[in-house]
C-alpha cells in the first residue's frame, strides 16, 4: 500500500513538474517566429503624427518611430495604403490589419485590440481664432467647436461639457472648410506638448491660438486582439531601440519624448522596481507636502498682490487687444464714476485725449511687439465726465488669465502740474518785475546823470575862466566850490555804478578789449594817485616782477578796478599806514595785489564782501561812506576778463585783494601803448570820481 501510495505520489509529482515546466515554458519561451517584414497602415491626415507630405510620402512622428523601430530590430517596415483615421480602426476591427501605428486606449477598442507600450504623451486642445475674446472653454460654448467624428475628444466633450455647441465633421479638412465658411471659430486638435508651433503642422491654424488643453493621453501601439506574440515582439522591439535611435526621432520632431514601457519584468527588476516605487512614494509624499506649502504661499502671495493692487493709489488697468479687461479701484477714482463696468470692455483710446491717441496707440503697438516696458510718459486722459486730466503712465506686457495683455499704470499728476504752473506764473511775474525794475534804474540813472553833468561842467567852466573873475575872487566861492565839485563827483560815481550794475544785470556791460601792457596800466594809475595818497599821510609802494606783460583787457575798466581797490584801501587805513600795489607774473596769468595795513575785514564778512550793497563797517565812521556796490562791480569786471578775485584779510591788521587775469593776448587785437591809454585830464576826472567818497 505504502509503495502504491509512494508510486502514485511520485507519478503525481512528476506530472506536476511536467505541467509546471510546460506552463513556465509556454509563458516564457518566445513561440512567435520573428517576421522579417511588417506592414503598417499610414493615416493620411493626422499631423504631426501620420500624414502624407507634399510629395505623397508618409511622414510624421509615428512614421519616424516605426522606421527607427524597424532599424533597431532589423525588420523591414512597409508603410502602405494611406487611409483616413476611421478606416485605420476599421481595418483592425475587421481583422484586415494586425498593427495600428498608434492610438489611445478606449474601452470599446479593447474589445478588438490589445494595447502595447506608450510611444508618446499626446494632448488634445481647443484652438480659437485670435479675435475670439475668451479665457476658457465655457466662454465659447455658443460659438461652435469643430471636431472630427472619430476623435476621442468628441465623446469626451459631449460627456464633460454637455452645454457646448459641438459641430462634428468627417475629418480635419472638413473642419477647416467649416472655419472658412464661418461656421465654427474654434477647433479641437491633438497636439504634442513639446511641439510648440502647432500651425507648422496645420498651416490652416495660423490665426488660431490655444485656448485650453482638455486632456492628455498616452499614445500606444495597437495590435489586433489575441495577437499576443506579435505584441510581445513589438514591445520587445521597443526595448531594443537604443537611446540614439530614439534621440534621432526626437531631434527630428524637435521636442517629442518617447516613453518606453518594459514588459519582461525579471525578479530582480521587480525588487528594484519595488524599491524605486517606495522611494517614489516617499518622494511623492514629500513633494505633496512641499506643493501644499507652495500652494499656500502662492495663495498668500496672490492675496497680498490683490491687496496691493486694491490699495495702490495709482490706477492699474489691464487690456487685451486694445480693450480694458481689468481695473483697480484707483483707476475708477481717477477716471471718475463708481462702476468698473463703465470702463471694462471699452477701448483704451476712449480715455485718451484726441491728439494724444496716436501716440498712445503707437506706444501700445511697440510695447506689444517688442515686449518692453515703456519709460514713464505724460498724457492727458479724458475722465468719464469729459474733463481732461494730466497723468503719468507706463506700460508693459504681462500674462493675464493665461493670455498676453498690456498692463498700464496711471498716476494723477494734475496737482503737481497745477503747482508747476503756479511756480511758472510766479517766476514770469518776478522776471517781469525785475525787467521793469532794471528799466527803471537805467532810465532814472541816465536822467540823473544829465543834470549832474551840466552842474559839474558849469562849476568847471567857472573854475577855468581867468583869475580876475569875480567868482574866483569870492571867498565863499573858494570855500564851497571844491565841496560842490566833490559832491557832484560822488553823485556821478554812484550813478555810474548804478548804470553799470543794471547793465551787468541785463548782460550788456560792454567791454572794450584790446591788448595792453597791463603792468604799465596798473603802474600809471597807481602813480597818478601817489601824491594824493601821500597827502593823506599814507605810504604807497608799487612793485612788479615784470616790466611788460601784454594781455587782452579793457584798460579803462581795469583802471576803475584799481582805483576802486585803492579808494577802499585809503578809506579803511589810518594815517601812517601803508598801501602796497604788487604785480606778480605767473606766466599763464598775471596777479595784481592791492594790500593795506588798515582795519581789515572780519572772517565772517569775507565771504559776502563781494555781494552787492554789503558794507562791513557801515556805521563805523560816517566819513567812510559808500554804496556797497564797488566790490561787486570789481568782481563782475574781473569775471568779464575770465579772471578771479581773492581776499586775504585779518581783522585789525589789514586786507589784501588779489586779482588774477589770464595772460593771453589775442593776436587779432590792436596793441595800445601806455601813453595812448587815456589823457591825463581823463585820468584826473576818473580819479576825482572814483575817490569822491573819501572826504578830505
Ligand atoms: P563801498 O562803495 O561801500 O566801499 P565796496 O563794495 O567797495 O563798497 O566795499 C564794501 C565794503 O567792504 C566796504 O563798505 C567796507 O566795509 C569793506 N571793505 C572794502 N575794502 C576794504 C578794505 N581795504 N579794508 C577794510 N574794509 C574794506
Amino acid at each position: 500500500m505504502n509503495r502504491q501510495i509512494k508510486n502514485t505520489l511520485k507519478k503525481c509529482i512528476l506530472i506536476m513538474i511536467v505541467l509546471i515546466s510546460c506552463t513556465s515554458i509556454s509563458s516564457t519561451e518566445e513561440i512567435f517566429k520573428n517576421p522579417k517584414k511588417i506592414k503598417i497602415t499610414v493615416i493620411r491626415e493626422w499631423k504631426p503624427f501620420s500624414y502624407l507630405d507634399s510629395e505623397g510620402n508618409p511622414n510624421g512622428i509615428l512614421i519616424d518611430f516605426w522606421k527607427a523601430w524597424g532599424k533597431a530590430n532589423n525588420v523591414e517596415v512597409e508603410f502602405k495604403d494611406p487611409t483616413c483615421w476611421a478606416q485605420s480602426i476599421e481595418l483592425i476591427k475587421n481583422g484586415e490589419e494586425k498593427i495600428h501605428l498608434g492610438l489611445f486606449y478606449k474601452d470599446d477598442r479593447s474589445e478588438y485590440m490589445d494595447f502595447g507600450s506608450t510611444i508618446i504623451d499626446l494632448m488634445t486642445g481647443i484652438y480659437v481664432q485670435e479675435d475670439v475674446d475668451a479665457f476658457n472653454i465655457n466662454d465659447i460654448k455658443d460659438l461652435g467647436i469643430g471636431v472630427t467624428e472619430k476623435n476621442y475628444a468628441k465623446d469626451y466633450l459631449e460627456k464633460n461639457y454637455p452645454n457646448i455647441k459641438l459641430l462634428v465633421y468627417k475629418d480635419l479638412k472638413k473642419v477647416m472648410e467649416a472655419v472658412d465658411r464661418g461656421e465654427v471659430k474654434a477647433v479641437c486638435v491633438d497636439y504634442h506638448n513639446n511641439i510648440r508651433n502647432i500651425s507648422f503642422y496645420y498651416p490652416e491654424l495660423n490665426d488660431f491660438e490655444l485656448l485650453q488643453t482638455i486632456y492628455t493621453q498616452p499614445l500606444r501601439v495597437g495590435v489586433k486582439k489575441g495577437e499576443k506574440e506579435l505584441l510581445t515582439f513589438i514591445n520587445d522591439g521597443i526595448k531594443n531601440m537604443s537611446g540614439g535611435e530614439i534621440e534621432g526621432v526626437k531631434s527630428k520632431w524637435e521636442y517629442i519624448t518617447i516613453y518606453l514601457t518594459k514588459n519582461n519584468v525579471k525578479n530582480y527588476t521587480l525588487i528594484i522596481s519595488t524599491i524605486v516605487i517606495i522611494f517614489l512614494l516617499i518622494n511623492t509624499l514629500f513633494l505633496k507636502h512641499r506643493i501644499a506649502q507652495g500652494v499656500k504661499r502662492l495663495l498668500e502671495n496672490e492675496e497680498s498682490y490683490k491687496k496691493l493692487v486694491k490699495l495702490c493709489p495709482d490706477g492699474i488697468f489691464v487690456h487685451q487687444k486694445g480693450r480694458v479687461v481689468f481695473v483697480n479701484e484707483a483707476t475708477i477714482k481717477i477716471i471718475g464714476g463708481d462702476d468698473p463696468k463703465n470702463i471694462i470692455g471699452k477701448s483704451v483710446t476712449e480715455f485718451v485725449k484726441d491728439d494724444y491717441k496716436k501716440n498712445v496707440l503707437d506706444m501700445l503697438n511697440t510695447v506689444e511687439k517688442l515686449n518692453i516696458t515703456t519709460p514713464t510718459f505724460e498724457e492727458k486722459i479724458v475722465k468719464s465726465n469729459g474733463e481732461l486730466l494730466d497723468v503719468e503712465m507706463s506700460m508693459n506686457v504681462i500674462k493675464y488669465k493665461g493670455k498676453r495683455a498690456v498692463l498700464t499704470i496711471i498716476r494723477d499728476i494734475s496737482q503737481r502740474k497745477e503747482r508747476e504752473q503756479e511756480k511758472q506764473n510766479v517766476l514770469m511775474e518776478k522776471l517781469k518785475y525785475e525787467r521793469l525794475k532794471t528799466e527803471f534804474f537805467s532810465n532814472i540813472s541816465h536822467e540823473l546823470r544829465t543834470p549832474l553833468n551840466i552842474l559839474l561842467s558849469s562849476i568847471q567852466l567857472i573854475d577855468r575862466v581867468s583869475d580876475d573873475n569875480e567868482y574866483q575872487q569870492n571867498e565863499y566861492y573858494k570855500k564851497y566850490s571844491p565841496i560842490m565839485k566833490q559832491n557832484c563827483y560822488r553823485l556821478l560815481r554812484l550813478i555810474n555804478n548804478l548804470i553799470d550794475m543794471t547793465k551787468i544785470d541785463a548782460g550788456f556791460l560792454k567791454m572794450n578789449f584790446k591788448n595792453y601792457n597791463i603792468v604799465q596800466v596798473v603802474e600809471d594809475i597807481t602813480m597818478s594817485v601817489g601824491e594824493y595818497i601821500k597827502s593823506k599821510d599814507l605810504n604807497i609802494i608799487f612793485d612788479t616782477e615784470t616790466e611788460e606783460k601784454i594781455i587782452t583787457c579793457d584798460a579803462d575798466k581795469m583802471e576803475r578796478v584799481i582805483l576802486n581797490l585803492l579808494s577802499n584801501a585809503i578809506k579803511f587805513t589810518d594815517e601812517g599806514g601803508s598801501i602796497f600795489v604788487n604785480i606778480y607774473d605767473k606766466n599763464e596769468s598775471i596777479l595784481i595785489s592791492v594790500k593795506d595795513t588798515g582795519i581789515g575785514i572780519p572772517k565772517e564778512e569775507q565771504k559776502t564782501i563781494f555781494e552787492r550793497f554789503r558794507q562791513v563797517h557801515p556805521l563805523l565812521n560816517r566819513e567812510k561812506e559808500g554804496s556797497g556796490i564797488g566790490l561787486s562791480l570789481v568782481k563782475s569786471i574781473v569775471e568779464e576778463h575770465k579772471g578771479n578775485i581773492y581776499l586775504n584779510s585779518e581783522y585789525g591788521r589789514g586786507s589784501e585783494f588779489i586779482i588774477e587775469i589770464p595772460a593771453n593776448a589775442k593776436i587779432d587785437y590792436e596793441t595800445i601803448l601806455s601813453d595812448e591809454i587815456s589823457s591825463n585830464e581823463g585820468k584826473v576826472e576818473k580819479i576825482n570820481i572814483e575817490f569822491s567818497d573819501i572826504y578830505s
